[in-house]
């Protein structure tokens, strides 16, 4: 079947709250691209905020989708390393290369980065042409949804390994959104000896029980110190806490319930900009670590840990639309937090 001359739908976000769905060309690949046959797209907080105007650094038109899953259908005549057939995922973030983050190995954190769906076009429309540079291959079995949940799942990846070996360690998450989960579940696979997550969500709770996170506590009915010195010991308490729902709140208590010693890891996005006890931060040798997306290594740890059975992404999954329906994704995230969790656009490939 050949594409040229063919139009597909692309989802724009024309301005805060507006998604139109347009016909475009399908791209024509050359070089190092390959066409992506897109099959889901995860909505994410972070393309909530775009939505919502609060994001600072996304102009409109965006096309959004950055946690995308699919399958590669032509190849332009340089692509060496996948082939037409492979089902696949997409490492969305666009890195200068020459900067001392990029040439250091932390090109995740590049001074010039543009990420896919924010400042650069994202992958919600049938097709997608990006470089090959960005593929990261799926296993052959994987679920196309599970495929779709490969970068979030990275971001909780990169956030455990940024605490270090999590053997044997105490581990408190603040916030079970997708990302809370993520983390949680990360750092249990990876060792953790107990995973505690708190929210004040219920549905978010019991998803964290549900995908394997051993204690969930509602913060509405119990305080989360009584919480931490029932499970983890009053002497002890949490080795590392991951600030998950970044807001003054999250903080606030994850420097009140830390021990000596603990490590506090800021996965959240904050939008303002929290108090910290810092006098106590330094008394306490309290580590605060921050953690930003994922590199390429991050994205082979989170498909080998869901191969391995070791998450269960599944669980998270409370919605699906088609891509017509593209901003009742963003209208449900945003009316009904209480009710869901992530949300899946199914685009095309299956
Ligand atoms: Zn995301
Ligand atoms: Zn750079």
């Amino acid at each position: 079947m050949s594409l040229t001359n063919k139009t597909m739908r692309q989802a724009v976000m024309t301005a805060p709250g507006q998604i139109e769905i347009n016909e475009v060309p399908v791209p024509v690949v050359s070089g190092d691209q390959v066409l992506v046959d897109i099959a889901y797209i995860g909505v994410c907080g972070s393309d909530i905020h775009v939505y919502l105007g609060k994001h600072p650094y996304t102009p409109y038109p965006v096309v959004q989708g950055h946690e995308v899953s699919g399958k590669i259908v032509a190849v332009g005549d340089a692509v060496t390393k996948v082939k037409i057939g492979d089902r696949v995922t997409i490492e969305p973030q666009v890195a200068c290369g020459t900067c001392y983050p990029c040439k250091h190995g932390m090109y995740n954190i590049c001074n010039n980065l543009k990420v896919m769906g924010f400042q650069t076009t994202g992958t919600a429309s049938d097709y997608f042409a990006v470089s090959e540079h960005h593929i990261v291959k799926l296993p052959d079995d994987m679920d196309f949804r599970f495929g779709a949940m490969i970068e979030p799942l990275s971001v909780g990846v990169r956030a455990v390994k940024k605490a270090g070996n999590m053997k044997d360690k105490q581990v408190l998450v603040i916030g079970a959104g997708p990302i809370g989960n993520l983390v949680a579940q990360t750092a249990k696979a990876l060792g953790a000896s107990k995973v505690m997550i708190s929210d004040v969500n219920k549905l978010r709770l019991e998803k964290a029980l549900a995908s394997g996170i051993d204690v969930a506590v509602n913060v509405k009915d119990e305080k989360l110190s009584e919480a931490i010195d029932r499970e983890f010991g009053a002497d002890r308490r949490a080795d590392v806490i991951f600030d998950c729902a970044g807001v003054q709140q999250a903080i606030s208590s994850a420097v009140s319930v830390a021990r000596k010693g603990s490590d506090i890891v800021v996965v959240a996005v904050y939008e303002g900009v929290p108090q910290v006890d810092m006098a106590y931060i330094n008394e306490c040798e309290i580590r605060i670590i921050g953690t930003a997306r994922y590199n390429f290594d991050d994205f082979k740890t989170a498909i080998s840990l869901v191969e391995e059975g070791k998450i269960q992404l599944g669980e998270l999954i409370t919605d699906e639309f088609e891509i017509p329906d593209y901003l009742k994704a963003y209208q449900k995230i945003e009316k009904t937090p209480e009710t869901t969790m992530k949300v899946l656009v199914h685009v095309h490939a299956s």
